[in-house]
Order: structure tokens, then C-alpha cells, then sequence
């Protein structure tokens, strides 16, 4: 049987480490059979993406870097991704940032310049790469991207977070209507909370872990494994019908009240 991605070229903008969502995504991808490209931003991230790729025998089609703060590194990278493979096919957005004191007391207190940051890196990163990813997508692609619930709700601490997420997918809804016309779908998988090096800066992580297993109606936290197959779904043929959606990944928790 053919796999789901087959032949497919798909980028990877996030993995830091065995933690991060976007490495439950790679590993999912390329069950599925697709060539990936990573991007990321620190060394650090880097070293540690290349033993997670040996450890797991994955042979990545290239490893390039690129900070999204830089529309110079956005163009240098999708440049360099172009002459390594020429169309892409998907794109996997995991990234975001806000500086810690944002994340700890009342989000009255944002400065601006906190504002500003968040807003920056977590939600306006996804128009500028939708916009160098989609020459590169001539066949067609599908674009997904990671949120959180706080977008919709106030969770106490998530804060600036959570209004940088808001923008994020409120920005799924207009890219998927402007890109939709050249084949190209944007969706957003909301996951509920995953211990990664990003969670670790947001205040009182472990009560809303522990708030999930309570009151979730699957009575469980989910992991990266379960956003890696929700995102591989929106990345294939099997969700060629839907665009500009959110879809919880959060063992049901949002439909409790
Ligand atoms: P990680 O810390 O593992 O991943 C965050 C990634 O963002 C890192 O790879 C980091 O790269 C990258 N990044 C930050 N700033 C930049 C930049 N300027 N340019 C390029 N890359 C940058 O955490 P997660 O896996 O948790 O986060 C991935 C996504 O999932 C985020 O959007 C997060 O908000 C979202 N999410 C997380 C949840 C959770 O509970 N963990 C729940 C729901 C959504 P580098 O390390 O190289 O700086």
C-alpha cells in the first residue's frame, strides 16, 4: 500500500528536541513515507536535531537555518529549500516565543515591546513563510500550524501567549482564503498541554496538565505523538476538503465547560 506522503517534500520549522511537538511530527511524517527538510533557529537545536535524526535513521533532505525574525534569513532559507528540491509539498509550522516575565504575572503588565515580540514570532512568522512556501508549493500543499486553547479562553498565565495565538488563527483564516485559489491549504491543530522547553516558561504548567487528566472526557494528556498524526492528516490527501480550521488535539478538553 502506498504510504500517505509518499514522494512528498515537506519542511519543518521547530524541532529543538526529543520534547518538542515538531519532533512527534517528524516522526509521524516519515512513517508516512515524506522527504523532510528542517529549518531551525540555534545551534543548539541544530545539534540536537541531527543525533535525533541519526538516532532514528531518518535522512533528511537538508538541514537549513532560519530565524523568523529576519525576512532576510525567511528569503535566504526558502531560497536555499528551493534549490534543494525544488517544489515542496507541505509545510509544518512549530514555532513560537514570548519573553518569560509575560508568562508568569498578569497580562495588564505586557510592555510593548513583549506584545510586539510575541506577536512577531508566533503569529506573523506564519504569513511570511505561507508566503515564501507557497512559490515553492506548484503542485498544490498543505500548511499546518500548532496553537493552544488560550487563544480562545483565558488560561492565567499563557497571557501575551494567548493573544499571540489569536492572531495566529484569526492569520490561518485569511491565508487559507488567499492561497486556497492556488491549491494550497492553512490549518491549525490546537494541542492541549505537552512538557516541552517552550511549556516549561508558561506559569503553573503542571496544574494544567493535571486539569486535563481530570476533566477531559479521554481522562488523559495527549502527547506529541497524537499532534504528530493529527498534523500528518492535514498534510495529506485525506483532508483535502477542509481549510482554515482549528482542530483540538486535547483529549476533548475544550468541550468541557
Ligand atoms: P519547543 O520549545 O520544543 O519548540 C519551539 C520552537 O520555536 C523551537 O524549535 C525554537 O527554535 C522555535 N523558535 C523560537 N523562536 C524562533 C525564531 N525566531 N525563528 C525560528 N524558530 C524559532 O516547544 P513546543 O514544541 O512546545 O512548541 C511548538 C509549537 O507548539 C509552538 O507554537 C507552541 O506554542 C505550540 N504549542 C505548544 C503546546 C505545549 O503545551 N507545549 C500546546 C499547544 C501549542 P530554537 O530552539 O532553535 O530557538
Amino acid at each position: 500500500m502506498t504510504k500517505l506522503l509518499e514522494g512528498k517534500n515537506i519542511v519543518v520549522m521547530g524541532v529543538a528536541n526529543e520534547r518538542s511537538i515538531a519532533w512527534g511530527i517528524t516522526k509521524s511524517l516519515h512513517n508516512a513515507g515524506a522527504n523532510l527538510i528542517f529549518t531551525n533557529r540555534q545551534e543548539r537545536s541544530y545539534n540536537k536535531l541531527v543525533k535525533l535524526l541519526e538516532k532514528h535513521e531518518i535522512e533528511p533532505k537538508a538541514i537549513i537555518s532560519c530565524d523568523v525574525a529576519s525576512d532576510e534569513s525567511v528569503k535566504e532559507a526558502f531560497q536555499e529549500i528551493k534549490e534543494k528540491t525544488g517544489v515542496i509539498h507541505g509545510l509544518v509550522h512549530s514555532v513560537a516565543f514570548a519573553k518569560r516575565e509575560d508568562l508568569q504575572d498578569e497580562f495588564v503588565t505586557t510592555s510593548r515591546d513583549g506584545f510586539l515580540l510575541a506577536q512577531e514570532i508566533s503569529a506573523y512568522s506564519l504569513v511570511t513563510v505561507t508566503n515564501a512556501a507557497k512559490e515553492l508549493m506548484t503542485e498544490g500543499g498543505a500548511i499546518v500550524t500548532q496553537t493552544y486553547i488560550g487563544a480562545e479562553q483565558v488560561v492565567p498565565g499563557y497571557n501575551v501567549m494567548g493573544v499571540a495565538k489569536a492572531s495566529l488563527e484569526a492569520s490561518v483564516r485569511y491565508l487559507a482564503e488567499d492561497v486556497g485559489k492556488h491549491g494550497i491549504r492553512v490549518n491549525a491543530v490546537s494541542a492541549g498541554p505537552i512538557r516541552t522547553l517552550s511549556a516549561k516558561g508558561v506559569a503553573n504548567f503542571n496544574e494544567k496538565a493535571q486539569v486535563v487528566e481530570e476533566k477531559a472526557p479521554l481522562r488523559r494528556n495527549i502527547d506529541q505523538d497524537d499532534v504528530g498524526d493529527a498534523t500528518l492528516f492535514f498534510l495529506s490527501d485525506l483532508a483535502r476538503g477542509i481549510t482554515g480550521e482549528v482542530l483540538h488535539v486535547d483529549a476533548g478538553f475544550n468541550i468541557i465547560g
